[in-house]
């Protein structure tokens, strides 16, 4: 049999998996630090408290356990590998492989010439972190509604970074702030959302038809949108800007980059500025190591570097696995070709802006449909997966 590794479970990890699982020339195997696939592009939904934890985060052992072949899943963090030897190494164990897979995804970097903003930023890469902020600013909400003494005290929310992320945040955020006022009452409505941004504009890179509809919507929403503002220091309760101004806050989200996360390793590959892997146009980094997803630099025919997305993380999985199953049958394998369908920003509530195939263009509810339904056929297939490997796995104990 041949051993393929895969390390990293998030969107481009399980589809590998997915598509080689039952190819009978293969034994898999899934390295993940957590025991759960984290849906980060849900992350919005859950700080703001629309989503659930079951919403967010699915169980990888029940996930691999609802194939009708064997995936063995091993919870650990990978933390080198030996590619003369072909092995990879974690805390406890050594593992051999014959080709592997680095899906490892990124973290939020917290750009250290920001001083401060690693102590007192929230990030939303992990599950744990993510988890933290909800935790806090439900704990917020809930003192507006109970406590008196903070009733009528503005409460700023400053979302550092105006990407993707970031703009989705700020408006879920809101929507949820302008939906708690029903509730909760007036009080909610001291609570402002702010979303800053070095460059000139939000959503940088982006078609001037995603970034006009968002920018409309963002002011429909009541946030106040500070581009061309570069934050240089934060504390405890004020975010310092590098030409002189100041912006007092509670909670500080930061989304304005990312890090690679990469895994020590005997041949020293090149790294990008972002610390993503630089590749060769067939995704590898040795012969029988191929990188997908946020960690590597992937680019288009055009040879502009792509923005990290789930979306690409996918293809360049399903590339990956298939690459591998020819090279198994020693036929040629062809370079990626990277191409962006479409994107769809989630802006707050049952309203989304999003452009297919770059002549699509939709605004407001059929384009939060439309992404309702991307999400929703993701999560409904990784569901079935656990649902069916939850029952495998409690039958299978019962019989014991
Ligand atoms: C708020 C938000 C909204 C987003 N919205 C969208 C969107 O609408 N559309 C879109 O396409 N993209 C979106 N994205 C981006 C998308 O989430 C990422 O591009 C995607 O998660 C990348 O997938 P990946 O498989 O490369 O890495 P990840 O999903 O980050 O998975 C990496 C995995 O590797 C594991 N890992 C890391 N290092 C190790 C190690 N050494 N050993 C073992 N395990 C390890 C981690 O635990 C993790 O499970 C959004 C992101 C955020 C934060």
């Amino acid at each position: 049999m041949i051993k393929v590794a895969v390390v990293g479970a998030g969107y481009g990890g399980l589809r590998a998996i997915e598509h080689l699982v039952g190819n009978e020339q293969v034994s898999l195997y899934l390295f993940d630090e957590n025991s759960y696939h984290y849906l980060q592009t849900e992350a919005y939904g859950y700080i703001a408290g629309r989503f659930d934890l079951h919403d967010v985060a699915l169980d990888l052992n029940n996930w691999c356990h609802g194939f009708k072949y064997p995936i063995t899943f091993i919870k650990e963090k990978v933390e080198y590998i030996n590619s003369s030897k072909r092995s990879i190494q974690t805390a406890s164990s050594t593992y051999d492989y014959d080709y592997l897979i680095i899906a490892t995804g990124a973290r939020t970097n917290f750009f250290s010439f920001i001083d401060g903003m690693d102590k007192y930023g929230y990030g939303v890469k992990k599950l744990f972190r993510s988890h933290s902020f909800r935790t806090s600013f439900e704990h917020l909400l809930y003192e507006k509604l109970e406590n008196p003494s903070i009733q009528g005290q503005t409460i700023n929310l400053a979302i550092g970074g105006a990407g993707l992320s970031g703009v989705e945040i700020a408006a879920e955020m809101s929507d949820v702030i302008k939906r708690h006022t029903k509730s909760i009452g007036e009080s909610a409505k001291e609570i402002k959302v702010y979303l800053i941004d070095a460059s000139e504009t939000i959503l940088p890179g982006m078609s001037p038809y995603i970034i006009e509809n968002t920018k409309n919507r963002l002011n429909d929403l009541g946030i106040n949108i500070m581009t061309k503002s570069f934050i240089e220091r934060v504390d405890l309760d004020t975010v310092y800007f590098k030409d002189g101004r100041k912006l007092d806050y509670t909670f500080m989200i930061f989304t304005g980059g990312i890090l690679a996360n990469t895994i020590e390793c005997d041949i020293n590959p090149s790294l990008n500025r972002t610390n993503q892997y630089i590749c060769d146009t067939t995704l590898r980094i040795e012969k029988n190591i191929f990188v997908i997803g946020d960690c590597c630099e992937i680019k288009d025919k055009k040879q502009n570097i792509l923005p990290p997305t789930a979306q690409i993380a996918e293809k360049s999985a399903e590339y990956a696995a298939s690459s591998i199953e020819k090279l198994i049958q020693n036929k040629e394998i062809q370079p990626f070709s990277a191409n962006v369908d479409g994107i769809f920003v989630a802006l707050g509530g049952k309203y989304a802006v999003g452009e297919l195939f770059s002549y699509i263009k939709v605004k407001g509810y059929l384009a939060y449909y439309l992404k309702k339904l991307i999400t929703k056929s993701y999560y409904i297939g990784l569901k079935f997966r656990l649902n069916t490997g939850f029952k495998k796995r409690t039958m299978s104990e019962g019989e014991e």
